[in-house]
Parts: C-alpha cells; sequence; structure tokens
C-alpha cells in the first residue's frame, strides 16, 4: 500500500522512466532465464553424449581386438587409446575388486564410486565432484582377452561452465546496458512529451496570477492528444477571455446606465430644495420627472436581475401559444390604448416546448418595441403558424424601422439605435438581450427584417 502510493505520488516523467525500465527489465531478465536454462541443458546434453561416445568407442576397440590380447599389450601400448579419447579426459580400467589396472591420460583423480555389476553391465553415468571440480563420470563392464574388469571415464565440465560463466556475464552486461538505454530513452521521451504539459501548467499558473493580460501561446502542434488537450483549452481560455471582457463591459454599461438616472434624480432634489420650497410648479415638476426616473431605474434593475439569473432551462416546459398571446396581448392593450394588436392562427394548435413565462416575455418585449418605436397609430400583426416540425410566430409591425446596419445589434445589452429615442416611453436597452438569452435557452431562432419607415418583421421558430 505505502510502495502503492509512494508511486502514485510520483512526477509522471519518473513513473514513465520507472515503469518502462521495470518492464524492460522484467522481460530481458525472462528471456535471459530461458534461454539461459535452454542453452544449459543443450550443452550439457552435449558433453555428457561426448563422455559416452569415447566409452562407446573405446568399448569397441577392445573387442575389436583378437581374443588372445592380454592386458599387459594394452598396458604397454596407451598410445592409440590415447587417440580415441579427449586430451582432457581420463580413463581408468579396473578389474571387479577395484584395483587399477589401466590409466590412459592422467587429468584427474578416480571417481571414490561403488557400483554393482548391474549398473556397470548398463553403464553408468554420474556427477561428481572431484578436488572441487565437476565432472561427469562414465562407468562401464569392460572385457580385455580373459580380463573382465571395469572402466571409468572421467570427463571434466571445465569448458562447459566456462561457457556458462560467459554467457551469464554476457547477459548481465547486455541486460544493465539495455536498462540504462531503455531509462535513458524513456527519461528523455517523457521529457519531450511532458514539455506542453509544463508549458500548460505554467500557463494556467500566468492566467491566474496576472489574468488575461498575457497572450497564450503553446510550441507544441502535434496532432495528438496533447495537442488536442492545448487546442481545447486554448479555446477555453478564449471563451472564458470573451466572458470575461463582456462581463467587464456589463457591468461598466450597467453603471453607466443607472448613473444617468440618479443624476437626474439628484438634479431635481437639488432644484426642490433651492427653489421648490416656494414655487409649488417646478416643485409638481421635478416630482413628477423624479418619479420617471426612479420607475425606469426599478425596471432596468428588474431587467438586469432577469438577466444575470440565467435560471436552469425547464426540459418538460410546455407553452399554450394561443393562452400566452392572448394574455400578452390584453396586458398590453391596457397600457397602450391605441395600439391595434391582430393575432391571427394557421394550422393545427400545437404546445411549444418553452414557459409561458419564457415565451410571454420574448412576445411582450418584441410587441413593446413595435408600439414604441413607432410614428403612426401602432398596428402589430401577429402571425401563429403551426407546421408539423416548428412553430413559426411572425410579428410585424409599421413602426420606424432598423436601418440595416443596426439589426445585428439590437439584441446587445443597452444598445439603442439612437440615443434621442431614449425618451420615446423609456426604453432601457435590455428588452431585446433578454428575449434573446431566452430564446437561446429554448432554441427558439429568431429572424429580424426591416425597413425603415415601413416596419419590422420578427420571425421566431420554435422547434416541436
Ligand atoms: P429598449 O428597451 O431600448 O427597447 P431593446 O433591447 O428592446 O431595448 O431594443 C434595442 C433597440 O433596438 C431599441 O432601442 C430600438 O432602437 C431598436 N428596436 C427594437 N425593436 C424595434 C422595432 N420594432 N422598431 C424599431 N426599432 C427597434
Amino acid at each position: 500500500m505505502n510502495i502503492k502510493e509512494s508511486f502514485l505520488n510520483l512526477s509522471l516523467k519518473k513513473k514513465w522512466t520507472f515503469t518502462t525500465a521495470l518492464v524492460i527489465s522484467i522481460s530481458y531478465a525472462a528471456i535471459c532465464i530461458v534461454i539461459y536454462f535452454a542453452l544449459h541443458t543443450w550443452l550439457y546434453n552435449n558433453e555428457q553424449n561426448n563422455a559416452l561416445r569415447t566409452v562407446d568407442d573405446l568399448s569397441a576397440f577392445f573387442q575389436s581386438q583378437d581374443g588372445s590380447i592380454t592386458l599387459r599389450e594394452f598396458q604397454e601400448n596407451t598410445g592409440l587409446m590415447k587417440s580415441i579419447i579427449h586430451q582432457n579426459q581420463t580413463v581408468r580400467i579396473f578389474n571387479m575388486d577395484g584395483y587399477e589396472v589401466l590409466r590412459i591420460n592422467d587429468k584427474s583423480k578416480a571417481a571414490d564410486i561403488r557400483l554393482s555389476y548391474e549398473e556397470l553391465l548398463n553403464t553408468s553415468i554420474t556427477n561428481q565432484t572431484i578436488n572441487g571440480k565437476n565432472v561427469i563420470v562414465v562407468s562401464r563392464i569392460v572385457e580385455i582377452g580373459l580380463f573382465q574388469g571395469y572402466m571409468q571415464l572421467v570427463h571434466p565440465l571445465d569448458s562447459f561452465e566456462s561457457m556458462m560463466q560467459y554467457m551469464l556475464t554476457a547477459m548481465l552486461i547486455a541486460g544493465i546496458g539495455a536498462l540504462l538505454l531503455a531509462a535513458l530513452i524513456s527519461s528523455y521521451l517523457s521529457k519531450l512529451l511532458m514539455k506542453p504539459l509544463e508549458a500548460l501548467r505554467d500557463s494556467m499558473v500566468s492566467v491566474k496570477e496576472k489574468g488575461f493580460d498575457e497572450p497564450i501561446q503553446f510550441n507544441y502542434h502535434a496532432d495528438d492528444e496533447i495537442g488536442d488537450l492545448l487546442k481545447i483549452y486554448l479555446s477555453m481560455m478564449d471563451e472564458l477571455q470573451q466572458s470575461f471582457t463582456k462581463q467587464q463591459q456589463f457591468v461598466s454599461d450597467a453603471s453607466h446606465e443607472l448613473r444617468t438616472p440618479i443624476q437626474a434624480i439628484e438634479g431635481h432634489l437639488s432644484l426642490i430644495k433651492r427653489w421648490g420650497k416656494e414655487d409649488p410648479n417646478i416643485l409638481e415638476e421635478s416630482l413628477t420627472t423624479s418619479i420617471i426616473e426612479v420607475q425606469r431605474m426599478k425596471k432596468m434593475i428588474e431587467e438586469l436581475l432577469d438577466l444575470a439569473r440565467r435560471e436552469k432551462r425547464d426540459e418538460y416546459a410546455h407553452a399554450n401559444v394561443e393562452k400566452v398571446l392572448n394574455s400578452v396581448r390584453d396586458e398590453l392593450q391596457v397600457i397602450n390604448k391605441d395600439a391595434e394588436i391582430v393575432i391571427q392562427y394557421f394550422g393545427e394548435t400545437k404546445q411549444a416546448l418553452i414557459t409561458e413565462n419564457a415565451l410571454a416575455q420574448i412576445i411582450r418585449n418584441i410587441i413593446e418595441n413595435g408600439i414604441r418605436y413607432n410614428m403612426n397609430k401602432p398596428v402589430i400583426e401577429v402571425k401563429v403558424n403551426y407546421l408539423s416540425e416548428n412553430i413559426f410566430i411572425t410579428i410585424k409591425d409599421n413602426g420606424i424601422g432598423i436601418k440595416q446596419e443596426n439589426i445585428g445589434k439590437i439584441f446587445d445589452r443597452f444598445y439603442r439605435v439612437d440615443d434621442s429615442r431614449e425618451n420615446t416611453g423609456g426604453g432601457t436597452g435590455l428588452g431585446l438581450s433578454i428575449t434573446k438569452m431566452l430564446a437561446e435557452k429554448y432554441n427558439v431562432e429568431i429572424d429580424v427584417t426591416s425597413k425603415i419607415k415601413e416596419g419590422t418583421i420578427f420571425t421566431l421558430r420554435f422547434p416541436m
């Protein structure tokens, strides 16, 4: 648990290098073990076969001799037998009592082993240690003329062992070399891969400390996961920066907009203080204007709150369009007695996927504008088209119209086409921002077409 924890707490670079090195060493060790043991078995069998072959050759040599040959003749002439055996092997012939009668080569001592007649007949092969050296001992019955005894071949394993030793050393050296190389390469690779992540981290720290003042840039353009991450980060920061700037703009606009009515009220209050006590006309006028300004401020604050509130979208919302339109019309008709609001419906009635409140607010803001920005007797025509996949609502007014270049801006907060219109009904420049915010929330598309002095048409498309 502790090892696991400390491993998890290591830096990514170390984790990577460590894991790679570990995996490489384990695989390498496994391969080496398999190779070493296979080679060991193969070479050892080879040595055993060599020893056996010598014994076979000697037996064949003895059998091929004339039956009348005596042991003495062999004892006197070992030259031929020497050529049969390897120069580091030693062969001894004992009589059945264990007395040595013949020796070919004298490289090592005799192995002190007692074997039964059966074992000797079947050829015995054993591993022994003589004078601290490992050897293979092969023993077998031998008959020379009338003599019967047994032969003992001592086959040293020196060269086999030094060969294995050499293999082990070579594997170890190669293993350490491979490990070092792997660690080096993986450390280099991890450094290479971590570099953009470190740059990302530095950028985050910089944004945290200094805000968006310094431009964010990365020197990594590969089309891989890290490149993707950096791209997402950049676009996220871009969005954040934009919304940050917008927010700042919004706060400064809001304060600016609120300052105007406050200054007006302040002016009127001073006027009342100085002259108003004596002059009822000034008193009356200043109070009326102040009340209008306060109402304007109240409306603006309410609208700002609406914008700031940004409640979550209600997924299951639906609205009865007819009911909402009728109530908005009745409500507006009370305040704007001379306005005419006509509503027509086409197609089979459907519910719109929006709350009735939001729908009412959207429609109210648009119709109100149609009445407010109007020099004629306001006539607002509302047409509702129920289609199979959408509901279209068009709202047409006979107002002053909006210049083509300004249509794109009317949904911006505090935007008013012309300041001189500020007084026509006390608009705040927030109505359409609220409409846009609600429309976006419920996926309502808004399209605006307008002609100066003829009027404006708002088309709303509600998805089904
Ligand atoms: P306001 O509270 O000032 O009406 P809006 O956001 O509702 O703010 O509208 C922004 C501006 O767009 C208005 O000030 C007005 O200049 C212009 N506008 C909106 N609707 C119409 C319209 N139907 N006809 C002419 N101008 C319009």
